[in-house]
């Protein structure tokens, strides 16, 4: 069964046509990472499927499950916003810059969706997000805020912000592009972990050797389009 499924997916920005009738599958457990050259659609790829961005044309699935949009007297319409922020979570996003509430802690940065959005329990909440936090290596900094973090630490907590709400797919858009060289190991480190725990992930990244090395399918864009897909030691040839 695919968690996410793309066909024929359409992305204009005026006249440019950022996807261009993208097709693509990701299995469960499945770690697609997804290279190309600057400006050949990776991040919109990533962004479309957190519906950051509409789509001019084709469909996307989650767990079968049509993205955004409920059938309606044999057609479509828009989903209201409850039902699409709901789909929404069944999806975790990391981005290059953080994203993180700058006067919040650690800790309560991983709470805040959890309990605000989604009104779970605040201590259940805390003791999962301690969790995660010690499985991103930051059992010691639960109380930081992000200002007294390196930027590589910003990350981590990001990504256990993202694992929060227990997401069907996590997509990573350029993780480490933003960090200084000698703090992308540890972020990359942390996504090693993901893949070996059995996530389903989608990583747009220019780090080849992550890509060789944890990818089980590359997908390798220009200009809009998938120009091939497959495992990394096909597309890179055998080390
Ligand atoms: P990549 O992640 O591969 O570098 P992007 O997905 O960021 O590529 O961008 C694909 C193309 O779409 C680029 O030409 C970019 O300039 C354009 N694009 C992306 N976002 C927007 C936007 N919000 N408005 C206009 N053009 C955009
Ligand atoms: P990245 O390299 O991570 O894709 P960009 O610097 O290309 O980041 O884009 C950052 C933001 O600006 C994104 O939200 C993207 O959608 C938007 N963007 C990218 N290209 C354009 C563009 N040509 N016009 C307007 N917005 C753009």
């Amino acid at each position: 069964m695919n968690v996410v499924s793309l066909r024929g997916v359409t992305k204009r920005f005026g006249e440019h046509t950022a996807l261009d009738q993208v097709d693509l599958d990701v299995a469960e457990g499945e770690v697609v990472v997804v290279i190309g050259p600057s400006g050949s659609g990776k991040s919109t790829l990533v962004r479309c499927v957190h519906q950051l961005e509409p789509i001019d044309g084709g469909a996307i699935h989650l767990d079968g499950e049509l993205l955004g949009y409920e059938h309606h007297r044999g057609g479509l319409r828009p989903l209201p916003p409850r039902a699409r922020a709901a789909q929404r979570r069944r999806i975790g996003m990391v981005f290059q810059q953080f994203n993180l509430f700058p006067h919040f802690t650690a800790l309560r940065n991983v709470t805040e969706a959890p309990v605000r959005v989604h009104g779970r329990d605040r201590a259940d909440t805390e003791r999962a997000a301690r969790e995660l936090l010690e499985r991103v290596g930051l059992g010691d900094r639960m109380g930081h805020y992000p200002r007294q973090l390196s930027g590589g630490q910003q990350q981590r907590v990001a990504i256990a912000r993202a694992l929060a709400v227990d997401p069907r797919v996590l997509l990573f858009d350029e993780p480490t592009s933003a960090l200084d060289p000698e703090l992308v190991e540890e972020v990359l480190g942390v996504l090693r972990g993901l893949a070996r725990d059995g996530l389903t992930m989608v990583v747009v990244t220019h780090e080849m050797a992550f890509a060789r090395e944890v990818a089980d399918r590359i997908v390798f864009m220009e200009a809009g389009r998938i120009l091939e897909t497959g495992p990394p030691d096909r597309l890179f040839g055998s080390p």
